[in-house]
């Protein structure tokens, strides 16, 4: 009963680029995905007319120019770009740490007067850091790292500074210039009319069962096809015969306001520990709104128990053991292929993910 060249488990951004490209070399697929919608993790929730970023606020940024056309030639992009904003108990900063976020904090206009503040504020540090605190002073000095650093750190990981390893922070990139640009790739921007204008291009033309899982009806969907492109998690696939990866998750509190214009800016953290939320997003400004309201979402840090969300994956060496046993088992399996963030536990970027189907692609097409 063989009715497809690929089952796809999971609707996300890994499937959709395979079952576009799939398609295009002329084979059918059939999409399982175990929400009510597609698009995974980019999937937007219409609003008052806002596309309301319902999995985490989403800026599509890259290097990689092959990328950047494949999405530009599904749908168009704005020019976007990320400027978010620190808020510190009311003293407003900008991120990342530019030339704009000392004038602010020490009141210098000049490149050398800042890198003599921060260098003086490094020294404290002289021994090897013994943890994240030390890490942080002595790569950025101690102003930027109590008032942007400390509780910002210490909410995400419900931990005190002084108790978290030193190389959770390699690096805090620091600029010398005027520069509020987040992210220093080439490319960067939102897809006009939202993420879900490029999941329905990408989705277009295959048959698509939502709402089921397919853990729960193995069998019945490998018979179905050909081959399998799995995209769930690895350890929910084996029935977690070895036991839980474990992630760390996010909450989110959505509102609508009978404002215009709330923050002004699309992204703002909250560096004091007090605050319980790190981020407000207010989503109208990814494609800069008009509407006559506007929805904001509170960003909550929260650890992870099965059924929540799993967000960010907990790559310390326990799970990694872990990990390691599962992808064991994933490399014997003939028929069943596996990709994405959650089958290969791995915080992936939107363009990260998009280049690693277009290898899938490539290994199963050529
Ligand atoms: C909070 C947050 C913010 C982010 N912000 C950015 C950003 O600004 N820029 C950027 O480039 N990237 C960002 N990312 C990364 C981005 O979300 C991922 O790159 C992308 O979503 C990964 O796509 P995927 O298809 O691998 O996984 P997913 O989007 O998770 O899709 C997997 C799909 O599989 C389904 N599924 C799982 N198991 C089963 C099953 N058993 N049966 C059926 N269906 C199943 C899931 O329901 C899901 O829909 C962010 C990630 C997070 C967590």
């Amino acid at each position: 009963m063989k009715t497809y060249d690929y089952i796809i488990v999971g609707g996300g951004l890994f499937g959709g680029t395979f079952a576009y490209l799939a398609q295009q070399k002329g084979k059918k697929c059939l999409v399982v995905e175990k929400r009510n919608t597609l698009g995974g993790n980019i999937y937007c929730q219409n609003i008052e007319g806002i596309n309301v970023h319902k999995y985490g606020a989403h800026i599509f940024h890259t290097n990689n120019k092959t990328v950047w056309e494949f999405v530009n030639s599904l749908v168009e992009f704005n020019r976007f770009t990320n400027s978010p904003i620190a808020n510190y108990k009311g003293e407003i900063y900008n991120m990342p740490f530019n030339m704009n976020t000392f004038n602010k904090m020490w009141g210098v206009s000049r490149p050398e007067e800042a890198k003599k503040i921060i260098d003086s504020q490094r020294s404290q540090i002289s021994n090897v850091p013994q943890n994240l605190e030390e890490q942080a002073i002595s790569l950025v000095g101690t102003d930027l790292y109590q008032k942007l650093i400390k509780g910002y750190t210490e909410k995400q990981w419900g931990r005190d500074c002084r108790e978290l390893p030193p190389f959770i922070i390699k690096r805090i990139p620091v600029r010398f210039t005027y520069d509020n640009n987040y992210f220093n790739d080439p490319y960067q921007g939102i897809p006009v009319g939202g993420y879900n204008e490029l999941i329905n291009v990408l989705f277009e033309g295959c048959d698509i069962m939502l709402n089921t899982d397919y853990n729960k009806e193995k069998e019945r969907f490998n018979q179905m096809g050909n081959k399998v492109l799995y995209t769930g998690t690895l350890d929910s696939f084996y029935d977690y015969k070895y036991g839980k990866l474990e992630y760390r998750s996010l909450r989110f509190e959505s509102e609508v306001l009978d404002l215009e214009n709330y923050q002004g800016v699309a992204v703002v953290n909250y560096t004091d520990r007090e605050t319980p939320y790190t981020r407000v997003i207010e989503h109208k400004h990814f494609e800069f709104g008009t509407q006559k309201k506007t929805v904001i979402t509170k960003e909550y840090p929260a650890s992870w128990r099965e059924g929540d969300e799993p967000y960010y994956p907990v790559n310390d060496d326990t799970n990694q053991d872990l990990y390691g046993r599962y992808k064991e088992l994933a490399e014997n399996e003939d028929k069943i292929i596996f990709g994405g963030r959650l089958a290969e536990y791995k915080y992936y970027d939107m363009d990260k993910v998009i280049a690693s189907a277009f290898n899938l692609v490539h290994q199963e097409f050529n």
